[in-house]
């Protein structure tokens, strides 16, 4: 349910309206109405999605398991890499048929949508509506001016800092989950030269320290024993106490065991946040870091805002207050002016740390940003180049992860159980403190804390058998209602 502060209300600036034109498809009929929403990207779209589905419940909509069934089909976008766009572009036209057969209406949200803003409606004639992410609380507003006043609109108006509501999560949506996430921040203030993210999202604003902890609260009430705080970049936290004190408040909350975060731009890496760790073992022992390049110059170019050096310093500081802290990182190979030397001293990087897990990608030139705008000045790097260049990267991370999770064989983990493997049903599936996913022999119930002896492992999986319970939920798990039934 939509708590009163979470009522649409009018936004800080004019509607970005695209109408009057007429809406391609017909009304939705009297019966029960369904969405469909399709999420590209990260975590954060991922509740931005949540959040959607909650809105549209208050004027009657339910979820629709597939596309083909939905009166409301809304693709909410991801903008980091072109790929991200281009798999977007792809959907749309696939849904352009259900629209014809069923008459459905069509939403695109998200990135791409502040990206593009009104200029998407004009160039995918098909389209409804477009609305970027601080129009969510509005939704039911958009849609109904869009079935009822029969007008194609575009609403990516930004809310000030003082207008603007987070949505708040609605419990009964994580009935049956174990774990979950809760948005601190949203924005982002920094300027890396190669990211569309500040464009996208717009200012940083973080989130009241009592709303989040209220929201943590109300998710324990229905099993929830681990969150997730996610915002763009969390360290620069602002919501009334500071990050490090957030976290420790937060692992305070009764029925929680388990803090997580993610992201993190280093050059915020607080000394007190790096004691928090050393204090509180609630706080999960993963920290994701991205360092992006193992270059100095390519730092500089990025407008990263620190060296190799001071990252490793950090890192270093990290793992004496949390010894054993799984870290994992983000890199971006092929920017601009990168040469081979550049990119070996990413490698060697890689070597030294020892990372967990890399997400690594090619440079995507993106709109609005610096790099994308000076990359012929930069200098280009040949796509199979970038593309060689990730394969190498990647099998020497591969390399590493499966050395750090073969270590594990023959020893006892913890693991939060979350539910039934998704690979094999008949196992059990959780994560241990540093992250990793544990798939194991065993019957111990989702929320319940195991030690599981590991038997296999792989660069991305743990396998093993169930040693012991450590110890039950105190609250038990409220199964879905699908599951209930
Ligand atoms: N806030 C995080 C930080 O400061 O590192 C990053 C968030 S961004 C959504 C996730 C990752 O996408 C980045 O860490 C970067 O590695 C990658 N990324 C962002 N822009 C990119 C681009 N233009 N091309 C390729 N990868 C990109
Ligand atoms: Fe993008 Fe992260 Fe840099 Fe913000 S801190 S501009 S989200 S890469």
């Amino acid at each position: 349910m939509m708590s009163q502060r979470n009522r649409p209300r009018a936004p800080s600036g004019p509607i970005d309206s695209a109408g009057p034109s007429r809406v391609s498809g017909s009304l939705p009929g009297p019966a029960v109405k369904r969405y469909f929403v399709h999420t590209f990207g990260c975590q954060m779209n991922v509740n931005d999605s949540r959040r959607m589905g909650e809105a549209l419940a208050t004027i009657g909509y339910r979820p629709a398991p597939t596309a083909e069934q939905a009166d409301l089909i809304i693709l909410n976008t991801c903008a980091i890499r072109e790929k991200a766009e281009d798999k977007m572009l792809s959907a749309l036209g696939r849904y352009r048929a259900v629209k014809t057969q069923r008459g459905a209406l069509l939403a695109v949200a998200g990135c791409v949508a502040q990206q593009e803003k009104a200029k998407l409606l004009a160039r995918v004639p098909y389209l409804d509506l477009v609305f970027g992410p601080d129009a969510i609380g509005k939704l039911p507003e958009l849609v109904n001016r869009v079935s009822v006043e029969r007008v194609r609109v575009a609403e990516t108006a930004w809310i000030d800092s003082e207008e603007y509501v987070f949505p708040r999560a609605d419990p009964g949506s994580s009935v049956g989950k174990v774990s979950e996430f809760v948005t601190v921040m949203k924005g982002c203030d920094n300027v890396c030269s190669f990211c569309v993210v500040p464009h996208t999202r717009g200012r940083e604003m973080s989130r009241p320290f009592v709303e989040v902890l209220e929201e943590v609260a109300a998710l324990t009430t229905v099993g929830v024993r681990e969150v997730t705080l996610i915002g763009q970049n969390v360290n620069s936290y602002r919501g009334g106490i500071s990050f490090a004190e957030l976290l420790l408040r937060v692992a305070q909350v009764p029925g929680i065991e388990r803090v997580r975060f993610t992201t993190s731009h280093p050059h915020d890496l607080s000394g007190a946040l790096i004691d928090a760790f050393r204090r509180e073992p609630r706080i999960a022992p993963h920290f994701h870091l991205p360092v992006q390049s193992g270059s100095d110059a390519v730092l500089r170019r990025m407008k990263r805002d620190y060296t190799v050096a001071a990252y490793l310093e950090r890192l270093a500081a990290l793992r004496g207050a949390r010894p054993g802290i799984a870290v994992t990182t983000d890199i971006i190979v092929g920017f601009p002016g990168e040469t081979e030397e550049d990119f070996r001293a990413t490698l060697a990087l890689t070597e030294q740390v020892r990372y967990d897990n890399q997400f690594s990608f090619v440079f995507s030139p993106r709109p609005h940003t610096v790099a994308g705008l000076k990359e012929e000045e930069w200098g280009p790097v040949p796509h199979e180049v970038k593309v060689e260049r990730l394969e190498r990267l990647q099998v020497i991370q591969r390399r590493i992860s499966g050395e750090i999770a073969e270590g594990l064989v023959g020893h006892e983990v913890e693991v939060l159980v979350e539910g039934p493997s998704r690979t094999d049903p008949s196992r059990r599936f959780g994560r241990s403190p540093e992250n990793r996913t544990v798939n194991f022999e065993g019957s111990a119930p989702a929320g319940a804390r195991v030690r599981v002896h590991v038997t296999h492992a792989s660069p991305s999986a743990l396998l093993g058998d169930e040693a012991g319970i450590i110890d039950l939920p105190a609250i038990r798990p409220l199964r879905p209602r699908t599951e209930a039934a």
